[in-house]
């Protein structure tokens, strides 16, 4: 195809929301995937047993709920989201559990002597969730719009983030339910970064749940896609582009890949003040996933565990922060933080009947070639006796094996890109446009720009904005919505 106004290299979640957007006003777009399919981090394919479903990435979806996009796009109204009746729970030993239900009052009756403090700290967040949301979700350089949101948002970040995150609390399950849900920006901790990414996540799962998508994350690409096949936009897989010369011409190019790629496929065109910059940018460090196929669902010692969507499972808020800190230094940790997702408690289309998956990932340094199968399972045996009886089959990846799958993940970065403070406002670099760069038509759209990680969209909707103002002279928001 060579008659496209726009070509978009990348069908993950912002290659395709950068498609649509631009097929949604009127554009000829096509897109190109190096994968035999598309969908990026968004994937759900059989890789232990059949009739095992399992996510080869996301797989938990608040901040695709919280997102603009999709708000526009109306995704609640092309996939069914499911929301567990436990948002994220904590295990600790000896049977204790924090538990997150959508529902702060209920969360915090149920956290003993920390409850009315936990509901302090949350309760402006919560009540202010779109604001949060609108701030979390910019390029953090602009005026937010809701400022009493982003002024409880950073003042509670800055506590959270600080050496004073025990402050408000007596009992350790408050403060180790906080920094499992700030340990997913595999960041050392306390850190103003992990404090902030915990506490939208947190408010979130307060105030709408962690949903889970029927049919996997893959259901979000393929509504993508449908909206963008039925706008008149085209996909080709097993496409990989290694040099922008090679790319069909058009009036505009979205780039969902890193700043790395985006340095190799430029080569000599690029401006050698913006390479610099393009070749500052730092990568984390990175997971090695697990996917379980099992007999039965994960026998927790606490039973409230058995409806949570999402489980966080490592111990105390030292334990975890143990984890990371020795993570940031490049070691494997002697006790891992592990994430956990039940997703077959709410989508029975994950598993034959009365079997389920359980999708897992721990921690681990950049470039990681150490299969994390058997620290895995015995993080979770911990809290969960009996768990090891139950596996099936297994279906493990290290950080390599990641960055093998989509090198936008290098070294296992599931970022692309650390989500440190500074990254988030450089990303890749500080500007109000930072989507757009310094070669003609040419925009990067991925998560290596702001918002930053997530399935949210917003990389790719903001690059496509960008791109219609500068190459098509249109400052209209495409209707985004459902027929
Ligand atoms: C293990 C794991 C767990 C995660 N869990 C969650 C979660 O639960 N919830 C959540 O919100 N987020 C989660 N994420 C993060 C989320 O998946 C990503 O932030 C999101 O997918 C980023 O979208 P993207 O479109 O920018 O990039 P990607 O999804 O990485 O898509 C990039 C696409 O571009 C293609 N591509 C790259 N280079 C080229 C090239 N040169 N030529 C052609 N095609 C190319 C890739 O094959 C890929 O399809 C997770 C990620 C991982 C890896």
């Amino acid at each position: 195809m060579t008659d496209a106004d726009a070509v978009v290299v990348g069908a993950g979640p912002n290659g395709l929301a950068a498609a649509v957007t631009l097929a949604r006003s009127g554009l000829r777009v096509h897109v190109l995937e190096r994968n035999p399919t598309i969908g990026g981090g968004a994937r759900t394919m059989e890789v232990t047993l059949p009739g095992f479903r399992h996510d080869i990435c996301s797989a938990v979806h608040p901040m695709a709920v919280a997102s603009h996009f999709f708000r526009e796009f109306q995704l609640a109204r092309r996939v069914e989201l499911r929301h567990p009746p436990v948002a994220f729970g904590h295990p600790l030993d000896g049977g204790r559990a924090g538990i997150a239900y959508p529902d702060l009052d209920r969360t915090a009756e149920r956290l003993g002597r920390d409850g009315p403090a936990y509901r302090r700290l949350m309760a402006p967040l919560v009540a202010r969730a779109d604001g949060v949301a609108e701030f979390t979700g910019s390029n953090l350089v602009g005026v937010p719009s809701d400022l009493l949101a982003a002024s409880w948002f950073a003042l509670r970040s800055l506590e959270q983030g600080s050496p004073l995150w025990n402050l408000r609390f007596a009992d350790d399950v408050v403060p180790a339910m906080l920094t499992g849900v700030a340990a997913h920006t595999i960041l050392p901790m306390p850190g103003l970064a992990p404090a902030g990414a915990g506490l939208a996540l947190g408010a979130y799962a307060h105030a709408g749940g962690w949903p889970i998508p029927v049919g996997g994350s893959q259901a979000i690409v393929d509504a993508l896609a449908d909206d963008l096949l039925a706008h008149g936009g085209s996909i080709t897989t097993d496409a990989e582009i290694t040099d922008l010369g090679d790319l069909p011409s058009a009036r505009a190019v979205l780039l969902d890949v890193t700043p790395r790629a985006l340095l190799r496929m430029a080569g000599d065109r690029m401006p050698r003040r913006y390479a610099r910059s393009l070749r500052r940018f730092r990568y984390g460090n990175g997971v090695a996933k697990v996917d379980f196929a099992l007999a039965g669902p994960v026998p927790w010692s606490n039973s409230e565990l058995r409806s949570a969507g999402t489980v966080h499972v490592g111990g105390t808020r030292a334990e975890i922060a143990q984890a990371e800190r020795d993570v940031a230094q490049g070691r494997h940790a002697g006790s891992p933080y592990v994430l956990a997702s039940q997703p077959s408690i709410v989508d029975e289309s994950r598993a034959p009947s009365g079997q389920h998956v359980l999708w897992t990932y721990t921690h681990v340094p950049r470039g990681s070639a150490i299969d994390q199968q058997e620290a895995i399972t015995r993080q979770i045996e911990r809290f969960a006796p009996g768990f090891r009886d139950l596996i099936l089959a297994a279906s493990s990846r290290t950080a390599l094996d990641v960055e093998r799958y989509d090198p936008n993940y290098v070294l296992g970065d599931i970022a692309a890109g650390a989500p440190s403070l500074g990254q988030l406002v450089r990303r890749p670099v500080v500007s109000t446009d930072p989507w757009r760069t310094p070669l003609p038509g040419v925009y990067l759209a991925s998560s290596s720009t702001p918002p930053g990680p997530g399935v949210t969209g917003l990389n790719g909707w903001y690059a496509a904005l960008s791109a219609l103002r500068h190459e098509f002279g249109t400052r209209a928001r495409p209707n985004l919505s459902v027929g």
